[in-house]
């Protein structure tokens, strides 16, 4: 009897030590590994430009799919509006301290910057220049967007380009600025514009609307509020006006910071900024 009792009794203590093995296990999955430190995470990352010391990468691991595709937006709002360390062609006339239209920046070229943003197949050389304020917004939000969406980045398209394509684009302070990952639809001559969304799935539509939110949300961060978007799309612009009131930010462009406009600004922002918009610091 005794030895039946002490093999009852060994086996209890190896149930026992075995449920709370089991139970140690399941707590610990319960709890999150420790994250690497955002700089580590930016450095094992190499996509898009670099970050700089002060870790504001927000690009977190959990963001991407297993095959590598991104799958949320960022979750951080915080945007360091640097213009990025290119050569910025400029007027001489800025030397001498004389306002534009004497003082204009040239928005560079594709071949030299860094991959940064492209640029739109029509828009020629002559219409990447604006006002310092305007070209410097644009190179700190596409540093930003490629940044905060790995492997994507803006399509930069006219700047100061008066003549038949535009009502505006005549006072330094415009830019057309098209999403390539996110504004589907195309400007194809002869073709009238079709749905931005169509033949997505509604995830994919989340994702895409979540992209256009986000980069409007950094030109406004890094304009102060100072400007006006125009986009088609109902959900997008109530979506970013209610984020922008509740930010606290206020337009002295417009009214409303973005728009409703025709069927062509359903697949690209038409931005218009303040006058007097004060040029950004380098990174
Ligand atoms: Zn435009």
């Amino acid at each position: 009897m005794r030895a039946g009792v002490s093999a009852r009794s060994v086996a209890a203590v190896v149930l026992l030590a075995g449920a709370v093995l089991a139970l140690t296990y399941a707590l610990a999955s319960l709890v999150p590994a420790p994250r690497a430190p955002r700089h580590e995470v930016a450095a094992s990352h190499d996509a898009g430009p670099s970050h700089d010391a002060a870790g504001f990468w927000t690009t977190e691991p959990d963001r991407l799919g297993p095959d590598g595709a991104i799958v949320a937006p960022p979750e951080r709002e915080e945007f360091a509006c640097l213009v990025p360390r290119l050569e910025i062609p400029r007027e001489a006339a800025c030397e001498r301290g004389e306002p534009y239209p004497a003082c204009r920046w040239q928005l560079p070229a594709e071949d030299a910057n860094d991959g940064l943003y492209t640029i739109w197949r029509n828009t020629t050389p002559e219409h990447r220049w604006a006002r310092p304020g305007l070209v410097s917004l644009v190179l700190a939000s596409v540093r930003e967007y490629a940044m905060r969406w790995p492997g994507e980045h803006v399509t930069v398209g006219d700047l100061d380009a008066a003549g038949p394509r535009h009502q505006t684009h005549n006072r330094g302070v415009d830019v057309d600025l098209y999403l390539a990952h996110a504004m589907a639809d195309r400007n194809e001559p002869g073709r009238a514009p079709i749905d931005n969304y169509h033949g997505l799935s509604r995830r994919a539509v989340r994702l895409h609307r979540a992209r256009v939110l986000d980069f409007a949300k950094i030109l406004a961060r890094c304009s102060g509020g100072r400007l006006r978007i125009y986009y088609a799309d109902r959900e997008v612009v109530d979506t970013f006006r209610a984020w922008f009131a509740e930010e606290g930010l206020v337009s002295d462009v417009s009214s409303q910071p973005m728009q409703m406009h025709n069927d062509l600004h359903r697949f690209h922002f038409h931005m218009t900024t303040a006058e007097d918009l004060a040029v950004l610091p380098s990174e």
